[in-house]
C-alpha cells in the first residue's frame, strides 16, 4: 500500500489521472532533479479505478500552472516531519505563456518562430487553450 506518512520530507502528487504520470514527470523537469523522485503507475485506487503518483523527496517549487495544464485534478500534498502540512487543489490557469506552441502550421507564431506565445483557457472541462495569434485550439 502508498503510505504517504512514509515520506519525511517533501510532495507528492496524487490522483494523478493514469498515464499522465510520465508527462508531469517530463514537464516539471523532474528527471533533473538531485533528490529522490518517485513515478508510480496504475496505482489502485478507490476514487478512480487507477491512477499515477508522484513522490519528490526534496523541497521544489512546482510550477502549479503546468500541472493546472496537464491535469487540473490532481491534489499536492506537502510533507514535512512526515506530516502533510499543506493539500493544494489545482485549478487550470486562465492564461498561459511561454508552456504551450500553437498547433496550427500557418500560425505566424510558427512561420516566425515566436516564443513565449500567450494561450487564453476557453474550455475549463477540457483544457482547451486558444492561441492569442490565431485563436486555434490547444491542449497539453
Ligand atoms: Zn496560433
Amino acid at each position: 500500500m502508498i503510505n504517504v506518512s512514509k515520506l519525511k520530507e517533501g510532495i507528492v502528487i496524487d490522483h494523478i489521472l493514469a498515464g499522465h504520470g510520465y508527462k508531469i514527470f517530463q514537464q516539471l523537469g523532474l528527471d533533473l532533479l538531485d533528490g529522490v523522485v518517485v513515478l508510480m503507475r496504475n496505482v489502485d485506487s478507490t476514487k478512480m479505478g487507477k491512477k499515477d503518483l508522484i513522490k519528490i523527496e526534496t523541497d521544489l517549487n512546482l510550477d502549479l500552472d503546468v500541472l493546472g495544464l496537464i491535469d487540473p485534478n490532481v491534489t499536492i500534498n506537502y510533507v514535512k516531519n512526515g506530516e502533510r502540512v499543506n493539500k493544494v487543489s489545482l485549478t487550470p490557469p486562465q492564461t498561459v505563456t511561454g508552456i504551450l506552441t500553437c498547433k496550427n502550421p500557418r500560425c505566424i507564431t510558427n512561420q516566425e518562430h515566436i516564443h513565449d506565445v500567450k494561450f487564453y483557457l476557453v474550455d475549463a472541462a477540457t483544457n482547451q487553450y486558444a492561441c492569442e495569434y490565431c485563436d486555434a485550439r490547444t491542449r497539453l
